[in-house]
C-alpha cells in the first residue's frame, strides 16, 4: 500500500481532471480514516498511536510556496484535490484550510478548481458542511444504497453511519455534490459480496433520485488492495450501469 508522505503531492497529469495539484491533511506516516474501505490503496487504517495532524499554519506556507512556484512557472494548476491518506475532513481545522486555500487560489491561479474527496460520514456536522459547500468540487463517496453491502466493503468505524442517514445527510447539500462509487465484487471474512447485481444497482438509482447529485463519477479498483479477494469491475460493466444512470437523467463519467 502506498502513503503519500509529504502534505502537499504532485502535480500529476490526469486525463480527467488535467493538472492535479494533491493536498494531504492527514499525519504523512499513517492512514486514518472514519472508512476502512477493504479496497482502500492506502491500506487499513494504523492504530496504536497517536499521529500529529500537519498544523493549518504548516499547509497555508507549503501551499503558497507550492502555489507561487507553479505560477512563477507558468504551471498552473487545473485542480488543487485534498485526498490524501485517509478523510481530510477529519483534520481539526479543515475548514480554516479550505479558506485558506480558496484565498490562495484565487492569488495564485483563479482558474483551478478546489476539490475535496470525503467519504460523507462527517457531513453532518456543520462546519464540515459549511467548508464542503464553499468548494468546487465536493465529491463524496456512496458505495452501496444496501447496508449489509455498505458496511462490508467501507467498513465504516462510527456506529452512525447506515445508508438511510446518509442519504438524508447527502441531501442537505440540495445537489451541490457529486457521488462517487467504487463498483467491485468479492469476498471478506466469509462474506461474499457484488455491488453491480440488478438489486444494488436499483438500490443505488433510487438512492440517487433522492439524493440528486450534480454528477456521478463511478469507477473500479485501480492499485493494490489491502483484501485479497477483491475483482475489478470491467470497463463494459461500468458503461451498463452508467447507461442505467444516464437514462435516470443523471450526468455520469465512468473513469477508465
Ligand atoms: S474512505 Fe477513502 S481513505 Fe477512507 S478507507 Fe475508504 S478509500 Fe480509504
Amino acid at each position: 500500500m502506498i502513503l503519500f508522505d509529504q502534505i502537499i503531492f504532485g502535480p500529476i497529469h490526469s486525463r480527467r481532471l488535467g493538472l492535479s495539484l494533491g493536498v494531504n491533511l492527514l499525519p504523512i506516516d499513517a492512514k486514518i480514516c472514519s472508512f476502512n474501505c477493504i479496497y482502500c490503496e492506502c491500506g487499513f487504517n494504523t492504530t496504536m498511536r497517536e499521529f500529529p495532524f500537519p498544523t493549518r499554519k504548516q499547509v497555508y506556507e507549503i501551499l503558497k510556496t507550492k502555489l507561487q512556484q507553479m505560477a512563477a512557472a507558468g504551471e498552473i494548476p487545473d485542480v488543487i484535490t485534498f485526498a490524501g491518506n485517509g478523510e481530510p475532513t477529519l483534520h481539526p481545522e479543515f475548514e480554516g484550510i479550505i479558506d485558506d486555500t480558496i484565498d490562495l487560489r484565487n492569488r495564485f491561479c483563479p482558474s483551478a478548481k478546489v476539490s475535496v474527496l470525503s467519504n460523507s460520514t462527517r457531513i453532518h456536522k456543520p462546519h464540515i458542511f459549511s467548508a464542503l459547500k464553499k468548494v468546487d468540487n465536493n465529491i463524496l463517496k456512496f458505495d452501496s444504497a444496501i447496508d449489509r453491502t455498505m458496511k462490508l466493503i467501507d467498513q465504516p468505524v462510527g456506529k452512525h453511519i447506515n445508508v438511510a442517514w446518509l442519504v438524508e445527510q447527502l441531501k442537505r447539500f440540495k445537489g451541490k455534490m457529486i457521488i462517487q462509487t467504487m463498483f467491485l465484487r468479492g469476498e471478506y471474512q466469509g462474506e461474499k459480496f457484488d455491488n453491480t447485481t440488478e438489486e444494488e444497482v436499483d438500490a443505488w438509482l433510487k438512492a440517487l433520485a433522492e439524493i440528486r447529485p450534480q454528477q456521478v463519477m463511478i469507477y473500479s479498483i485501480d492499485r493494490d488492495t489491502p483484501v485479497r479477494d477483491l475483482q475489478k469491475v470491467t470497463v463494459e460493466e461500468l458503461d451498463m450501469i452508467a447507461t442505467k444512470a444516464i437514462e435516470k437523467g443523471f450526468n455520469v463519467s465512468v473513469a477508465k
